[in-house]
């Protein structure tokens, strides 16, 4: 029987969770579920000096906001130094590693050699066979891996296909520090033995850093995990991301107005696909995944599409849920104060009433949020310019009539509010946009606006008779 699937996602909390980490966790959540196995949680803190608890935080909720979340607890690097330690002694007690005396001085003469020979800089295994009696006194050696020095080493990565190395270039690594702290190359291995991970999921930028990893695993006598390097994200003009072109948290596409499973289902085409097929519901995601029909060539990230594709959520979604989903967007205004104090004044009532209408015609939460401003904004409405070429000629005079009818009607529905407005336009001999236009400006301060009969059922009968009457004859 093949054992569980145990997949993991190992962020340096060195800065926030960007979007092509999002996206190694997702393949990694994806493949999991897919297999009826688990994703676990590894936070890699062994830098202290650049590893920050708000850092941690900001992936942690990051990940929660998208739904994707670790099995179990999340382990910490940093609290297993004594095992990697172990780890390292083991590997010397049986012949598979050595203590290196090589001096800082020696090395750079090392490098400087290799590079006036134009060969890459590499340690040249002078410690390799050497007895230990002849170390130096004083001195705290490392300890190196010895690596095999021909032959190849293969990795058969489930998205690269096989990749080979000659071992000839991959010399003997250090593993464990003068100062007893382990390198980054096998703590990983360790965790990732012990955790239980059988498929590490992660971007192709770790590729040399597999064969390594794979040279440990042999000198341990541990059965290397199956491996695949998807291509990293690059922007829409082919080259490394940028900040511009979306290297961001995820913190701040929340802020911007993205929903989680917008976000969601556009970064699972990024570098993924199945046919056609653009929308994926969360189950669909589970079901189709799988690593074979993840490309070889890196993804283009397009925020136009992203857009779309978040607009297409936002129609979707539950008003209410879209409510709540604003929170973030509020706090990152620059009036996120005012903001507050006029949402908590009935503004709050009035967004729930327009919200529908107002998902229809944003693409994202930021846009919606702006779109709806006129509901709140205090009275007399600043005009755009077209607006106010609306209310000329015959409009206040209409616009008068229109609010005795609004006056008179029994019940402030949307029935009732469409049906006054239309037997007023008929008894006028207008058409509707006629009349519709005039109220929009009086109503909005704007030419474009959710449908009539919403605005004006979303402000209630007292607040849009108010804005009527300040542009009617
Ligand atoms: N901590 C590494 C990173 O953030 C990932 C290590 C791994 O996946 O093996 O890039």
């Amino acid at each position: 029987m093949k054992p569980k699937v145990v997949t993991r996602f190992a962020p340096s909390p060195t800065g926030f969770l960007h979007i092509g980490g999002a996206r190694t966790a997702l393949f990694n959540w994806l493949y999991a579920r897919h297999h009826g196995g688990e994703m676990r949680l590894r936070i890699e803190d062994t830098d202290r000096a650049r590893s920050t608890k708000e850092a941690i935080d900001a992936i942690l909720d990051g990940l929660t906001w998208l739904g994707i979340e670790g099995d179990g607890e999340a382990l910490y690097q940093s609290e297993r130094a004594a095992r990697h330690r172990e780890v390292a002694e083991a590997l010397l007690a049986k012949g598979a590693a050595y203590r290196c005396y090589t001096s800082a001085e020696e090395l750079a003469a090392m490098r400087e050699t290799a590079a006036a020979e134009g060969r890459p800089p590499r340690y040249d295994g002078r410690w390799r066979d050497r007895d230990p009696s002849e170390a130096p006194a004083g001195v705290d050696p490392v300890i190196r891996l010895k690596a095999p020095l021909e032959g190849e080493t293969v990795i058969p990565d489930l998205v690269q296909g096989e990749v080979r190395f000659a071992n000839k270039d991959l010399d003997d690594l250090v593993i464990l520090r003068s100062d007893g702290s382990p390198t980054y190359m096998l703590a990983v291995v360790v965790d990732d033995h012990d955790m239980g991970v059988t498929t590490i999921i992660r971007g192709d930028d770790h590729l040399t850093n597999a064969a390594r990893q794979s040279l440990i695993y042999k000198a341990l006598d541990w059965p290397v995990p199956e491996m695949a390097h998807i291509p990293l994200i690059h922007g829409p003009d082919g080259a490394k991301l940028s900040k511009r072109h979306g290297a961001l948290g995820v913190e701040t596409y929340r802020a911007m107005g993205y929903l989680p499973e917008a976000l969601r289902n556009y970064l699972v085409r990024l570098g993924w696909s199945h046919g056609d097929d653009e929308f994926f519901s969360t189950e669909a995601m589970i079901e189709l995944f799988d690593l074979g029909s993840v490309g070889r060539s890196p993804a283009r990230f397009d925020f136009a599409k992203l857009e779309n594709m978040n607009g297409h959520y936002m129609r979707e979604a539950d008003p209410a849920a879209l409510l709540d989903a604003l929170g973030p967007v509020i706090d990152a205004e620059e009036d996120a104060p005012a903001l507050k104090a006029a949402l908590d004044a009935g503004g709050r009532e009035r967004l729930a009433i327009a919200m529908p209408s107002l998902a229809e015609r944003a693409k994202t939460l930021k846009e919606l949020l702006d779109n709806a401003r006129f509901l709140w904004a205090a009275r007399p409405l600043a005009m755009e310019e077209k607006a106010q070429k609306l209310l000329d000629g015959e409009a206040p005079a209409h616009l008068a009539a229109l609010n005795a009818r609004f006056a008179a009607l029994p019940d402030w529905t949307a029935e009732a509010i469409e049906a006054a407005v239309r037997a007023y336009a008929e008894e006028a001999g207008l058409k509707l946009g006629k009349v519709a236009q005039p109220l929009r400006a009086a109503l909005t301060g704007s030419t474009t606006s959710p449908g009539i009969f919403d605005v004006l059922l979303a402000l209630g009968r007292d607040e849009a008779m108010a804005r009527i009457a300040d542009q009617a004859a």
